[in-house]
């Protein structure tokens, strides 16, 4: 039984309708497949505030449009959700305890909030065991909250809205377009309407959700019109019904007045035209229908972009009152139809009846544990900080070892533990000795460093991994040694980094050599820990630092944090530096790392440590693991901005100080 939890809320009609027609659709092609659960998290928080809150959302719609307009685009353009996120404490512990208990395989939402809320949950870096969709109810004028955050898939109702986030840098096979959710009734409607050249009045379905004073006069007169057969849809009002009713005299052709219905799939249908405000659901499902549409009024904002949809593709049109919406009528009418047949074709190609029913095969397939894609955030690291010259923050290790030598993780470990954590560059530098020295014939004896005959084998088993790192998290994975030139003291001792190598390089040549022949494969020289370790860690390592006259033209940077210790000389002298984890295990992750600003490949990342210029170095912490916005709440309370590189708060705030 596949478990699917979909999230839900009641601002504006789009969100629960999609969300429940996506339910009905699931449950309709896969009864005993799939357990579907609806949540209104909103709702089940802050029961009260929310009502009070959906009363101001909707008093604001019926009587201020245009200051509901204001406020949208405020919310688009700010720091909305990040600054709300205080607020939604509440609601973080809520979801965490529903993803506990329910498990769920497939994780839907139809209101953007929620995904803030799971990445604030998963913010530890602990896996999802679920996959993430998206469904965007907005059309073409999509609010950007929508995508600035966590999640597998985006589901869109039409091309122009892909557009929308394709421009925003979510990548292509992140994004699918089935249509808005409509009821997946409309997938099995008959259409009558214009078989077999159809003559009479035309059907005309008003919906008389919002301008109602203005209602009962503009029913007055289309009720005299011969060429037009009303149905009046006024929901629950009864006053208004009594109203309308009083102006229904003598029609010209019968007039059906219809209260609260949820007939609307069949009365869309059997009508010709549709005369309503530009609500989200509503225009999705006279698309489905393939009804033109006459939008009476628009709620700026958050309906402008159904408007726009209607009327860019000509498939109604705008008629803000009375006059207009007859005026409308006309030349819809004459002409033999010329305009009304346009606006039918061209609503013919929107619609997408079975977007539900598609929707819920593809929620389906994903709710299967291992068709779930990677985790990974390509499109916010792709809208991370970069110059116009195709510069961007890089997040790197380039000291880590594998089982090959000292290490507790595997290759491909490795590979998954730093994507995860949406690592830019690591360089696996395994321990290899010299077998010619006295120390290195001991260590070899140890099992703990890369033996020869297993170094082909490294390197090989590295180059495979490249290819996964870089397309499953985007991260330049490179070959490296560590060679272990240890002498009996700590002054005769140095540990040299060969980063990016291409092939192996024999461990008994002499320090120069190896320098030479590292630099012959392009690859970078470091001096491992050269100075005097606080932590007590490792064995002290000062050759270099005690011959620093003559290795520091050779060597193209020193450690000047390795771990948790920071050699504080090595800064003093202005040696060109870098910063690592000495990587052994997991818990080494919360060390110093190199931060580097140049172009993600491996010779623009090199060359920036050769030149050492755009380089700095943070201290890595957990909490803003590769889901993009790190700790929300974290960066909520102490106002931080936070970048959309899911690069974490502090050490990028600094970084960009000094950019500028
Ligand atoms: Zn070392
Ligand atoms: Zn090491």
């Amino acid at each position: 039984m596949k478990k699917i939890l979909i999230f839900t809320a009641g601002f504006g009609e789009g969100h629960n309708t999609a969300a429940r027609n996506i339910r009905d659709a699931l449950e309709h092609i896969a009864p005993d497949e799939a357990k579907v659960e609806v949540l209104d998290l909103f709702d089940a928080c802050y029961g009260k505030l929310n009502d009070l809150f959906r009363k101001a959302y909707i008093t604001a719609i019926n009587r201020t449009p245009r200051v509901w307009g204001k406020i949208y685009n405020v919310i688009d353009g700010t720091q909305f959700v990040e600054s709300n996120m205080m607020m939604l404490t509440k609601m973080k512990r809520a979801m965490s305890d529903v993803l506990t208990d329910l498990e769920p395989d497939a994780v839907v939402s139809t209101y953007p909030i929620y995904n803030y809320v799971i990445d604030a949950i998963y913010a530890d870096g602990r896996r999802r065991n679920f996959s993430q969709i998206t469904v965007i109810t907005d059309s073409i004028t999509v609010n950007s909250v929508w995508y600035r955050c966590m999640s597998d898939y985006f589901l869109v109702a039409n091309d122009d809205t892909a557009d929308v986030l394709r421009n925003a840098g979510v990548p292509e096979q992140q994004i699918r377009i089935f249509g808005f959710p409509v009821t997946y009734r409309f997938a099995e409607m008959r259409d009558d309407r214009y078989r077999n050249g159809e003559k009479g009045p035309r059907r005309i379905l008003y919906l008389i959700n919002s301008g109602k004073k203005e209602a009962p006069a503009l029913v007055r007169r289309l009720c005299k019109r011969v060429d037009v057969q009303l149905t009046i849809i006024i929901g629950r009002d009864a006053a208004l019904r009594k109203e309308i009713e009083n102006e229904v005299t003598a029609p010209a052709n019968p007039v059906e007045i219809v209260g609260w219905t949820n007939r609307m799939p069949e009365l869309l249908t059997s009508h010709h035209l549709v005369i309503t405000k530009a609500g989200g659901a509503t225009v999705q499902e006279a698309i489905a229908a393939r009804t033109p549409v006459i939008i009476s009024q628009v709620v700026p904002g958050q309906e402008e972009g159904n408007a726009r949809l209607i009327v860019e593709k000509e498939c109604g049109c705008l008629a803000p009152d009375p006059e207009a919406i007859f005026g409308a009528l006309n030349s819809a009418f004459n002409h033999a139809e010329n305009r009304l047949k346009t606006w039918v074709a061209n609503i013919s190609k929107l619609s997408k009846p079975d977007a539900s029913l598609q929707i819920a095969r593809f929620i389906l397939e994903l709710a299967i544990p291992e068709n779930a894609p990677p985790k990974k955030l390509s499109h916010l690291s792709a809208t991370q900080p970069m110059g116009r010259d195709g510069r961007s923050i890089l997040l790197c290790d380039l000291h880590a070892h594998s089982i090959y030598s000292d290490g507790k993780l595997s290759v491909g470990e490795l590979v998954d533990f730093y994507g995860q954590r949406s690592f830019d560059v690591l360089c696996i530098t395994d321990h290899i000795c010299d077998h010619t020295r006295l120390m290195g014939r001991m260590t070899n004896l140890t099992g703990l460093v890369l033996t020869l005959d297993r170094v082909e084998e490294y390197f090989q088993t590295i180059e495979r991994e490249k290819k996964r790192a870089l397309e499953k998290y985007g991260m330049i994975l490179m070959t490296g040694l560590e060679f272990n030139k240890d002498g009996l003291t700590k002054k005769s001792s140095a540990h040299l980094l060969a980063v990016d190598l291409k092939k192996p390089i024999d461990p008994s040549l002499s320090i120069t050599q190896t320098i030479a022949e590292i630099h012959s494969q392009g690859a970078l020289a470091i001096a491992s820990h050269p100075h005097e370790f606080r932590t007590h860690w490792g064995k002290n390592t000062l050759y270099f630092w005690n011959n620093i006259d003559q290795y520091a033209p050779l060597l193209d940077a020193w450690e000047v944090a390795n771990r948790d210790d920071i050699f504080n000389p090595i800064g003093l002298k202005r040696l060109p530096f870098v910063a690592n984890s000495d990587f052994h295990k997991p818990k080494h992750i919360f060390s110093w790392k190199t931060v580097l600003f140049c172009g993600k490949d491996p010779e623009a990342v090199k060359q920036c440590i050769r030149v050492n210029r755009d380089v700095s170095i943070t201290l890595y912490r957990d909490h803003r693991i590769g889901f993009g916005y790190g700790d929300l709440e974290q960066a909520a309370r102490f106002d931080y901005t936070v970048d959309e590189s899911g690069k974490g708060i502090l050490p990028f705030r600094v970084y960009h100080m000094k950019l500028a």
